[in-house]
């Protein structure tokens, strides 16, 4: 589960990001209006943590750029108690809740927690489960259903795992992967997706399942059975 949070106070936004990576999540972070604009329209993420003061560009314009461009990110505004029309707004413009500042951190945990669980792609839901194969993501092991077998599965093939999963049987471009599994931020070169993949591959064999990550010619990459 991948999070943006777009704040430009950086410490309130290193005092979320630092809670939600504690708590397993996979986590960006935007400074300003321009790059949240961007980075949340990368559709990558499954929640946004917005905030409505920023430089460059306000959020309440970004949360209209993402409804218009049909992201599926659950949004949380953020808003100063002053800003109670602003909250409205966010309702109006497509906001899925809203966090007054000042907050308590345990407050907007909870709020992001409602809100993935209403996507229902919660950490609540163990198994993940695609054709014979069945990925737990409390213990990150693979299974084999027809063959009963199993495997652990590494930090970064599991999220390449589950991003997979997730978008069974559609072409994911390498540059989506890039963005989901290591970040936005992340040095792209430095990443050998190819070598991933390859390790994943093989443990889908030795377990026996019949799922494979295809790779579709200029395009990226598809899992099916
Ligand atoms: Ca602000």
């Amino acid at each position: 589960m991948r999070i943006l949070v777009v704040e430009d106070e950086e410490a309130i936004a290193d005092v979320i990001a630092t809670k939600l990576r504690a708590l397993k999540y996979e986590v960006d972070t935007s400074f300003d209006g321009e790059d949240g604009l961007y980075k949340a329209t990368s559709n990558i993420y499954d929640l946004i943590i917005l905030d409505i003061m920023l430089p460059k560009m306000d959020g309440l314009e970004i949360l209209r750029e993402i409804k218009e461009n049909d992201i599926s990110a659950k949004v949380i505004m953020l808003t100063a108690k002053s800003e109670l029309d602003d909250k409205l707004k966010g309702f109006n413009t497509g906001a899925d809740d809203y966090v007054t500042k000042p907050f308590h951190i345990e407050e907007l945990i909870a709020r992001v927690n409602v809100q993935l669980r209403n996507k229902g792609k919660s950490k609540i839901k163990d198994v993940l489960e695609y054709g014979d194969l069945a990925l737990n993501i409390r213990t990150s092991t693979l299974t084999c259903v027809t063959t009963d077998e199993s495997i652990n599965i590494p930090y970064r093939e599991f999220l390449l795992l589950e991003y997979f999963i997730n978008n069974k049987e559609q072409i994911i471009s390498k540059e989506q992967i890039y963005d989901k599994v290591w970040g936005m931020d992340a040095d792209f070169e430095s990443n050998n997706l190819e070598a991933y993949l390859s390790f994943l591959r093989k443990k889908i064999k030795i377990i026996g399942s019949k799922v494979n990550i295809k790779a579709v010619r200029n395009l990226g990459y598809k899992m099916e059975e």
